[in-house]
Formats: C-alpha cells, sequence, structure tokens
C-alpha cells in the first residue's frame, strides 16, 4: 500500500472511531418490522425523506402486511397510498414487482445475497446493502448522497460514482463496520455536515478534514499545512476582510 493510501486508510479509522464516539446507537430511520418491509421503505425512500417515508408506510404495511399480499395489489391504491413520496407511479409498480419476484423466485422470502437483491425491480446496490446490514447482520455499505458526499469532504476518496465510492471504503474499514459506519456518516451529514451549509465550527472531526472551513491560524502542524494546500486548490481559503480604510490616492500639489 503507498504512503498516501495509507494515511487515507488511517484517517478513515480515526473517522470510525470519533464517529462511533459521537453516535454510539446508529439505527437505520426508516420504520420496519421485517426484511419486507424495510426494502419496500427503503424503495420508497428514493428521492424522499425517511420522514415522508415513515408517514406513509403505516398505511400500506396494514393493507399490504406480506409479499403475497402486494403482489396482487391493485396498482391504483398502492399508488394512491405512496403518492406523497413522489415519482409514485413507478413506486407503487416497483413495490408490486417486487413483492411478485420475492413470491415467485425466491419463495416468499426476501433474498440475502446482493447479487439476488439487485435483481428485484426498484432495488439497486444502495438498497441491497441497506437490507443485508440492517436486517441480515450481513456486511454492507450503503452509500447515498450524504455517505458520497462527506467521504469526498473528509478525503477518503476523490470519486462520485457510488459503487466505487463503496468499494474505496469498504477497503479502509472492517466488514463488521461497513453498515454502521454509513448509518453514523448519514447522521452526520444531516446535523452537522450539511451540503450547502457544513457546520465545521461544531465538528468533531475538524481537526483532521481536510474541506474544514475554520480559518487555517487554529491548526497547527501537518494538518495546517494541508489544509492550506487543499484550500489553496480548492480557492476556499478563508479571506479576511481588511478592516483598515483604504488610502486615497492623492495628486500632489503644484506649488
Ligand atoms: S469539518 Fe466541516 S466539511 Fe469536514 S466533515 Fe466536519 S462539517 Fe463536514
Amino acid at each position: 500500500m503507498s504512503a498516501k493510501k495509507t494515511e487515507i486508510s488511517k484517517r478513515a479509522t480515526e473517522v470510525l472511531r470519533l464517529l462511533k464516539s459521537e453516535y454510539p446507537v446508529a439505527i437505520c430511520e426508516l420504520t420496519h418490522e421485517s426484511a419486507f418491509q424495510l426494502l419496500a421503505a427503503t424503495i420508497l425512500s428514493a428521492q424522499c425523506t425517511d420522514v415522508r417515508v415513515n408517514m406513509v408506510t403505516p398505511a400500506l404495511f396494514d393493507a399490504y402486511p406480506t409479499p403475497a399480499k402486494l403482489a396482487v395489489a391493485d396498482a391504483a391504491h398502492v399508488e394512491q397510498l405512496v403518492r406523497s413520496t413522489g415519482f409514485y407511479q413507478t413506486k407503487a409498480k416497483n413495490l408490486i414487482g417486487m413483492a411478485s419476484q420475492v413470491m415467485t423466485r425466491f419463495g416468499g422470502e426476501v433474498p440475502r445475497e446482493i447479487e439476488d437483491l439487485v435483481t428485484l425491480p426498484g432495488v439497486g446496490r444502495k438498497t441491497a446493502n441497506v437490507l443485508r446490514s440492517v436486517v441480515f447482520g450481513l456486511p454492507g455499505l450503503p452509500v447515498d448522497t450524504h455517505v458520497g458526499r462527506l467521504s469526498r469532504r473528509l478525503g477518503l476518496t476523490k470519486l462520485d460514482d457510488a459503487v466505487k465510492v463503496e468499494y474505496e471504503l469498504n477497503a479502509m474499514l472492517p466488514p463488521e463496520e461497513w453498515g454502521e459506519f454509513s448509518l453514523r456518516l448519514i447522521l452526520h451529514g444531516r446535523r452537522v455536515c450539511d451540503a450547502r451549509k457544513p457546520r465545521c465550527e461544531e465538528c468533531l472531526l475538524e481537526s483532521l478534514c481536510p474541506s474544514s472551513t475554520l480559518p487555517t491560524k487554529k491548526l497547527t502542524g501537518k494538518t495546517a499545512t494541508k489544509k492550506l494546500a487543499h484550500k489553496a486548490a480548492t480557492g476556499k481559503a478563508a479571506t479576511k476582510k481588511s478592516t483598515k480604510k483604504p488610502v486615497k490616492k492623492t495628486k500632489a500639489r503644484k506649488k
């Protein structure tokens, strides 16, 4: 492993340690009581908040508590139930298609293997990893918008592609930590490292984050040097407005 990769890997380990201390309990915020319910809720969470999904799933699960019932549901009724989550026609179609395939191909049980999960309608790698890590206790690191953004800001990856980011993070962290690492990054992204306005001044990762927006004068040693280099490269260096009044240029009078 190159020195650079070793350094990034050490940073990932430190980020993991600090996030564990900050968020000792990392739980999935989608309400569910089974693999089937979490799968349905995760399909609905595309382009939608967990809070909104949690508002619609009680009625959905009341009407269709099992894959067998959802597989034969009336599409218009499912659309009506999930309408407020957006893209409701596609989501309703995917929910019914998912339930139907769980019944016909997997005997009514949600599969555990990622290769099987991603063949279900509406299920990508992120959703498959949510299922694996949250309900099956298997290694899986879901990369959503928060995980991708924080990983880049923290200098753990330079990549945009979610699957490539997942593989890079997987290589730096123990498999048993993957799922909760993702959940903790999501919590930190929601609470502190906002997409538009990161609150670096209250961030416990600030001392090791190359994207901190705090003035570099507070930093010392190697971290300061790295941050200065990063900010110079990205044009994000904090610039202080001069408090001195501008000196007026006056023409010398001819005597
Ligand atoms: S220091 Fe700022 S940019 Fe870095 S992780 Fe914390 S909030 Fe995000």
